[in-house]
């Protein structure tokens, strides 16, 4: 269809529908009065909403010169404004040219698609906005008194775009069903940190585990090592994992609510989503040393307030994560604006680590995921009472076996790490023993219900070892 030629062209469409693109086509540059443009004229850039006023008025302006010369004039907004729209329809009229509304009429799923691919996408919750004010003007349009609707329909969708590069996206399993988190504790990393920590991270990733992760201690606690053996900042340490890219899902086991301001954790997890692909999780819990608080001068108030503070802070992230930034007021937290971004890429998983009776209940209700011992038979009572709050709560464990190549080799692992414990004791407790053994007896934990396990040992010293435990990966 030709369209009349000169003669004021109004475009409606939602971002992404290809105005621009179909206005570049078919008419000089001069001809088109974009308001994007205009945002970049007089503001610092096509996508500056600061300059959204200015860019009106001058648009005001130009549309009027134009139609008042009889040029043509392609006007390039959403279109949906409606008394802005009807005045250039009066404008054009009054000077005797031909108007035209152009409807780009691109499918919604279409729309979102090309806007995701630009490298200032317009938000998502925007788009919908846009979309549905698009969808209801459309018929209105006929009965404005444009002289002609012109519909453009989008051409077929783009091929699809190249693969995504290769990290892979499925959840990683055992063959048993569940998965496996590399738990790291002791850093032996000698005189090259970075070195060890990546080293420790590829092989992790190489061997198949599903993720990686790490206490959060100011002072190595006396379970792993001794005080002065480095215990590094867990968010600062992921961060440094997440830049190697690899396929691991990353996160605390756990942080205690008594380190940081909860929304400061929330900040933190969430621009480690973004910067893994949203393979971040939260372990939290209520924190239980009195002594790394008092050496870093940080309040530890009785286990009563520790706990409100644990939902308070589980509330204040799940809040801050949300889609907007609207207003929150929840049954323990108010917030005046839930402003956070970045945004976590997906679900970010909430693990509340503890075994006692109120912090079960706060996993149960609060959490996505509860973390106990992997201990039986304290852990068949723990999964009896987390499923009697919670059919869907994840129950994962950490689990701290002594693992040896054989059972000889198992049983000098027994005596080099056992302290003034006796070894049969040692042994029974971290149920020494080859991959295959573990592997047996994490049936019993599939049976039992259990999601995930945190497999922590004492002996990792460095990659080696973690190619050592490889068969438990998958
Ligand atoms: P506007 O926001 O409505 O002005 O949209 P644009 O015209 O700037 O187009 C948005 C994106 O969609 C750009 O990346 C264009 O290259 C792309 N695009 C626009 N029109 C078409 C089309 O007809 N087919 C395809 N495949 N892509 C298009
Ligand atoms: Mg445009």
């Amino acid at each position: 269809m030709k369209l009349p030629d000169p003669a004021l062209l109004v475009l409606v469409g939602p971002s992404g529908s290809g105005k621009s693109t179909w206005a570049a086509a078919h008419y000089r540059r001069d001809e088109i009065v974009s308001s994007d443009a205009l945002r970049g004229v007089v503001g610092s850039g096509p996508h500056d909403l600061d300059a959204t006023a200015d860019a009106f008025d001058l648009l005001e302006r130009v549309v009027a010169a134009r139609t008042g010369r009889g040029l043509t004039t392609v006007v390039d907004t959403l279109g949906t404004d409606e008394a802005r729209r009807l005045g250039w329809l009066a404008s054009a009229r009054a000077s005797g040219l031909p108007t035209v509304a152009v409807v780009l009429d691109t499918p919604d799923a279409e729309c979102r698609r090309r806007n995701a691919t630009r490298d200032r996408p317009v938000p998502a919750a925007t788009l919908t906005g846009q979309l549905e004010r698009h969808r209801a003007l459309v018929p209105r349009l006929e009965h404005e008194g444009w002289d002609i609707v012109h519909t453009v329909t989008a051409a077929p969708p783009a091929p699809d775009p190249a693969p995504a590069p290769v990290t892979d996206s499925t959840e990683r399993r055992t063959s048993q069903g569940l998965k496996v988190v590399l738990q790291v504790s002791r850093f032996p990393w000698g005189q090259d940190p970075l070195g060890w920590l990546t080293a420790v991270a590829r092989a992790a990733d190489e061997a198949g585990f599903a993720g990686l992760s790490v206490m959060d201690h100011l002072i190595q606690i006396p379970q792993v090592d001794r005080a002065w053996a480095p215990i590094p900042e867990p968010w600062v340490t992921l961060g440094a994992v997440a830049g190697l890219g690899t396929g691991l899902e990353l996160g605390t086991l756990v942080t205690p609510v008594t380190f940081r301001a909860p929304g400061i954790t929330a900040k933190a997890a969430a621009t480690l989503d973004v910067l893994t692909g949203g393979r971040a999780f939260v372990g939290v819990g209520a924190g239980w040393w009195d002594r790394e608080h008092a050496a870093y001068g940080l309040a530890f108030p009785p286990a009563g307030p520790r706990l409100d503070e644990l939902e308070r802070g589980i509330e204040t992230m799940r809040a801050l994560w949300a889609a907007g930034t609207k207003a929150y007021d929840g049954s323990r937290v108010s917030l005046p604006e839930t402003t956070c971004y970045p945004r976590p890429v997906g679900e970010l998983p909430v693990i509340v680590g503890g075994t006692g009776r109120r912090t079960l209940r706060i996993a149960a209700t609060l959490g996505d995921a509860a973390n106990v011992p992997s201990a039986r038979p304290a852990l068949d009572e723990h999964v009896a009472t987390l499923r009697g709050l919670s059919e869907s709560v994840r129950i994962t464990v950490l689990d701290l076996p002594t693992i040896g190549t054989d059972r000889e080799d198992a049983w000098a692992r027994v005596e080099r790490l056992r302290g003034r414990t006796p070894a049969a004791a040692y042994a029974q407790r971290t149920h020494a023993g080859t991959a295959a053994d573990q592997r047996d007896r994490w049936g019993g934990l599939v049976e039992l219900g259990v999601d995930t396990v945190f497999l922590g040992v004492a002996d990792l010293e460095g990659a080696e070892d973690v190619a050592r435990l490889a068969a438990l990966a998958t």
